[in-house]
């Protein structure tokens, strides 16, 4: 049976069992079979993946892969798409559709001023559409939902908790510099402009009004915010996750 040698680099060791990490090994296939059917056979979502070299040359996911071939597979620095959506549009428009299950993550997104949307209970394929569709970059701890060939733009994370997948994302495709903080309501993703205090007077108790100077409202939900103590809060937990 044809079979070809793999050794997987840096963190897409993490997706691999542990005899196999850090080392090459052997893969064996019947047919001919591409790059990235073999590569997400062993368990690592092409969607992480930046450079294959096979026998030394860079090759892309199509490559059909040679019987004694030796593979070897790069992880996703900076995801080049994104670079590339980033590049051609202004930094607001990097979006993203977060799985059901991070919601925490896509709250603190939005407190920086990112566009992003939480799936409800969508079935797979509907969510590869709809990000590729909206032009989201598809955030998730589901390694077969990034396994979807359509996907084009999908990060998996990596951390358990908000905080941390927030500095994940942020260091990963580095938008530390790309933040808007305040610019988007945390509750329904939509725009959050300023407002004059006299406009939100029916929304502010007379007692935050009395003290604090900038208000500002969601264009969706209508709920108004102010630079209080939570306010505040949310400029140190930013700032802190930019600096890590
Ligand atoms: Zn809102």
């Amino acid at each position: 049976m044809p079979e070809a040698h793999f050794r997987f680099y840096e963190e897409l060791n993490d997706f691999l069992p542990v005899d196999r990490r850090r080392q090459e090994f052997r893969v064996f296939f019947e047919e001919t079979r591409s790059v990235k059917h073999l590569i997400e056979s062993v368990g690592v979502p092409h969607t992480e993946v930046e450079i294959i070299l096979a026998n030394g040359e860079s090759v892309g996911f199509d490559y059909l892969v040679r019987d004694g071939d030796f593979v070897s597979v790069y992880p996703v620095f900076e995801l080049l798409d994104v670079r590339s959506l980033v590049r051609d549009a202004p930094l607001r428009d990097t979006r993203f559709l977060a799985d059901a299950h991070l919601a925490g993550l896509a709250r603190r997104l939005r407190m920086a001023g990112f566009d992003t949307v939480v799936a409800d209970a969508e079935a797979d394929a509907a969510l590869v559409r709809r990000a590729v569709a909206e032009g989201r970059i598809l955030l998730t701890r589901d390694l077969e939902l990034l396994k979807h060939r359509e996907l084009t733009h999908g990060l998996y994370v990596r951390a358990l908790k908000p905080l941390e997948q927030f500095r994940e994302v942020l260091l990963r495709l580095d938008l530390a510099a790309s933040m808007r903080p305040f610019t988007r309501c945390t509750v329904c993703n939509g725009a959050v402009d300023d407002v004059e205090a006299a406009a939100v007077a029916d929304r502010v108790p007379d007692a935050v009004r009395a003290r604090h100077a900038r208000f500002a409202r969601c264009g969706g939900c209508g709920r108004v915010y102010w630079e209080g103590s939570h306010w505040r809060r949310m400029r140190e937990v930013l700032a802190r996750a930019a600096s890590a």
